[in-house]
């Protein structure tokens, strides 16, 4: 006689087996998922849209209370400047019109720091009205890279002798300047400052000194110029001064007083104060020419102060 109870004890029986392969499975993926995400900075994350409820699964490079559960937590720790770029990838992506959400922004941490977060995630579910569900996600901690960016940005467009702005960024400057004064018609200035006799000061001194007294110099063209003022370093000994919407009698009186200022900038060493002097060459630009022509009448006048005797300001 048929048990009929047999067939299902050795239905149940082949079930077991099946959940037990299934389970070993889903352990062995776990084991490669966190292999993989091992040493990574990689964060994973899913979204419920609809309640706004958020879980990390792995929480990497933070502490437990500093992820944030819901949508709204995680908003209020973005930065403001990166806010409105991360939401609209946000919405965009949950509206059908970005085939993905994905953002770089600054969030803060518990102790206040930032740390930078590459984010990027899709819908896996929608309801039976098309609307989503789930959002699956990853975001990764750039601050490193970040850091490094923000460094060789730095390099590119500052002197790393005196910190001032170098030439590359002097004309990018040049640049945004002949651009506002096509806007407004109102132009700028432009002042060539070499330091005198440099090489002799060099070779009595030496070139740290020399180092030295470029970097207080430096320094006093920085105190001396108003805040939209911009100076820099040309190249050498040879600085250069953008003074904004400015006439030439206005920047008469910031350029000479901080020419008379130089001789009183100082370094010591071994007891003794040495100090340089300094010749300018000042311009304003002119309506329809470029910044070429504006630097070159700017030079002319610094040669013209050298060969007056040097410790001057003059004009073109
Ligand atoms: P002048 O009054 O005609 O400008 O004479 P000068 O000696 O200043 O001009 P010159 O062009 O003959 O020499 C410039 C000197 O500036 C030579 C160079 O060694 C020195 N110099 C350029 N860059 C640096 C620097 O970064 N550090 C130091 N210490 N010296 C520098
Ligand atoms: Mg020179
Ligand atoms: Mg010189």
């Amino acid at each position: 006689m048929h048990d009929p109870n047999d067939d299902l004890q050795a239905e149940l029986a082949q079930l077991k087996v099946q959940l037990s392969a299934v389970q070993q499975e889903n352990r062995i993926l776990n084991e490669k998922l966190a292999a993989a995400l091992d040493g990574t900075d990689l964060c994973l994350w899913q979204g419920l849209p609809q309640s706004g409820e958020l879980t990390v699964f792995n929480l990497q490079n933070f502490d437990a209370g500093e992820m944030a559960p819901h949508f709204d937590l995680w908003l209020a720790k973005l930065h403001p400047e990166d806010r409105d770029a991360a939401l609209q990838s946000y919405a965009s992506h949950l509206s059908g019109n970005a085939p993905y959400y994905q953002a770089e922004y600054r969030a803060f941490r518990k102790d206040g720091g930032i740390t930078w977060l590459w984010d990027r995630g899709r819908i896996v579910e929608w309801d039976h009205q098309g609307q989503p569900l789930r959002i699956m996600g990853a975001h990764l901690d750039i601050t490193r890279r970040k850091e490094y960016e923000h460094r060789l940005a730095h390099m590119a467009h500052f002197d790393p002798l005196t910190g001032l702005a170098n030439r590359r960024l002097l004309i990018e400057k040049l640049h945004t300047e002949v651009e506002r004064t096509e806007r407004n018609n109102q132009h700028f200035v432009l002042a060539m400052l070499d330091v005198d006799h440099f090489k002799k000061f060099n070779d009595k001194h030496g070139h740290e000194v020399g180092d030295r007294i470029l970097m207080a110099v430096a320094r006093h063209m920085e105190a001396s110029l108003r805040e939209y003022d911009v100076c820099g370093r040309w190249g050498g000994e040879e600085f250069l001064l953008i003074l904004p919407q400015t006439t030439l009698e206005q920047a008469h009186s910031v350029v000479s007083r901080l020419r008379t200022g130089i001789p009183h900038v100082s370094i010591q060493v071994n007891k003794k104060v040495l100090s340089v002097t300094v010749s300018i060459g000042m311009t304003q630009h002119r309506e329809g020419e470029n910044f070429s022509d504006t630097l070159n009448r700017a030079d002319a006048a610094m040669l013209e102060a050298k060969r007056c005797g040097r410790d001057c300001l003059l004009s073109a």
